[in-house]
């Protein structure tokens, strides 16, 4: 049996926080694992802060939710959401899953390519497409969702220099009941901008128009919304249908499913709350069986869903710096971890566990970051057992838009470890040094010298 730890009393002024039905839950078990490596073991390894990503966990998650889909609507493709973890090792268990790529830019679409993806089976998204972007597009034959008129105009000229027909679909955006309304990408579905532009690509027969997108928001609470906007592309997909006889492939109703989080201000967490897929999946397929598509000629239907597919695969390891009291007595803990690699952290009430055993004392804690701003908090108020300094502890669901959005600053880029189905770990991203930084910098010959 091990020693049990000696930790020195203390008097605790109760606070009563936010009143709950359900009580306050102390809910922490300790995780001393990922998918049967040890934590610590991984931190002596690789270093302290480290992104750990579950192979295992990834495949289950879009497993999970090809099942609601296709055991509810006959045709279903998903379509990976790069900017949401576009780490090639992620971009590639989603492709041996099946799924095409879905990308916003120049960049994204070069790393499909270069991941080796079909031309074919990308879809390219966003406001930012430029002439090269779209020439590379267009004769690589993927699917170029129309943002704006401009687009529509250079696609038009394009496709007249290149002699090719391209594959392109419009993005619709609507009033689906949450607001407020996404309106700042693609065409307007009530005020018949959406309509105006299908009529202009109908009519200048310059493209296919093969699709009809939309992606009405992120980390979405409510299904009902994609049963809205479900029906609402499929009266488009038939108004065009009557008026030039011209039949539709595919519908993508894009992303925004909410992951398992807690959004912060939320009374319960995320976990017990959050809609499922199958909430998700129900309202869609309703809405496109229930409409009046032939049978034979029901659109695919495309999900580009990003976060809710990755978020609780990726979890971050740290470690305690030290312990303070702040000047109100309550008790504040600084890790190495900053928000600078966690900008989820600005959203949600990240779950964080210690990652040894511990005492049953806790106390209302606040964890703040390294860096010397005062905006680096990790959680502004959650209830931990005392974590000495060294001890480590572990953040969970971290594996959406961290791995993208992170910035360096005062420090470097940690590593990423993938743990595979065998429970092995890989290095699939190494941290960034100093050699990587200075490499991308000059210093002008004439400030070269200094003497200090
Ligand atoms: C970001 C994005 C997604 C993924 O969104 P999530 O909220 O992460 O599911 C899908 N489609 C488009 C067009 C996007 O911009």
């Amino acid at each position: 049996m091990s020693k049990i730890r000696y930790e020195r009393p203390v008097i605790k002024k109760l606070e009563t926080g936010m009143p709950n039905k359900f009580g306050t839950r102390t809910e922490y078990e300790p995780m001393t694992s990922i998918d049967g490596v040890s934590v610590n073991e991984l931190i002596r390894t690789y270093g302290s802060p480290l992104f750990v990503i579950s192979e295992k966990t990834v495949r289950s998650t879009i497993r999970k939710a090809k099942k609601a889909f296709e055991t509810r609507y006959p045709k279903v493709q998903f379509a990976w959401s790069y900017k949401t973890n576009y780490l090639n090792a992620v971009c590639s268990i989603f492709h041996q899953e099946g799924s095409w790529a879905e990308v916003v830019s120049g960049f994204e679409y070069e790393k499909a390519i270069s991941l080796g993806v079909d031309g074919k089976k990308i879809i390219f998204n966003g406001p930012d497409k430029s002439e090269t972007d779209l020439t590379r597009a267009i004769l690589n034959d993927s699917l170029i969702h129309i943002d704006h008129l401009d687009e529509l105009y250079s696609i038009t000229e394009l496709a007249e220099k290149l002699d090719r027909r391209p594959r392109v679909a419009i993005r619709v955006n609507m009033d689906t009941g949450v607001y407020p309304i996404w309106d700042r990408f693609g065409f307007n579905y009530e005020n018949g901008q959406a309509w105006d532009a299908i009529n202009k690509i109908m009519h200048s027969e310059k493209m296919q128009l093969v699709g009809l997108h939309c992606h009405i928001g992120t980390f979405m609470l409510s299904p009902s919304a994609y049963g809205i906007a479900a029906a609402k592309l499929a009266e488009l997909a038939l108004a065009l249908e009557s008026k030039f006889k011209h039949t539709i492939r595919y519908i993508d109703m894009g992303g925004g499913f909410a992951s398992r989080n807690t959004l912060k201000g939320s009374y319960l967490p995320g976990n017990d709350i959050n809609p499922s897929f199958d909430d998700f999946a129900e309202a869609i397929s309703t809405a496109l069986i229930n409409s009046n598509f032939q049978k034979d000629k029901l659109p695919l239907l495309i999900l580009e869903t990003g976060r809710a597919l990755v978020d609780e695969a990726g979890f971050l390891l740290g470690s305690v710096i030290s312990n303070k009291r702040s000047s109100t007595g309550r008790r504040n803990t600084i890790i190495d971890v900053g928000v600078n690699i966690l900008f989820t952290s600005f959203w949600y009430d990240h779950k964080i566990t210690p990652a040894q055993s511990f005492t049953h004392y806790s106390e209302d804690t606040c964890l703040y970051g390294p860096l010397c701003m005062n905006i680096d908090v990790i959680r502004e108020s959650t209830n931990l057992p005392l974590l000495n300094k060294g001890e480590h502890i572990v953040i969970h669901n971290v594996g959406a838009y961290n791995m993208t959005q992170w910035m360096q600053f005062i420090t470097l880029r940690p590593n990423v470890v993938l743990i595979d189905m065998d429970e092995k770990p890989h290095l699939i991203r190494s941290r960034e040094s100093l050699e990587n930084m200075n490499s991308m910098e000059e210093v002008p010959a004439h400030l070269a010298k200094f003497n200090v």
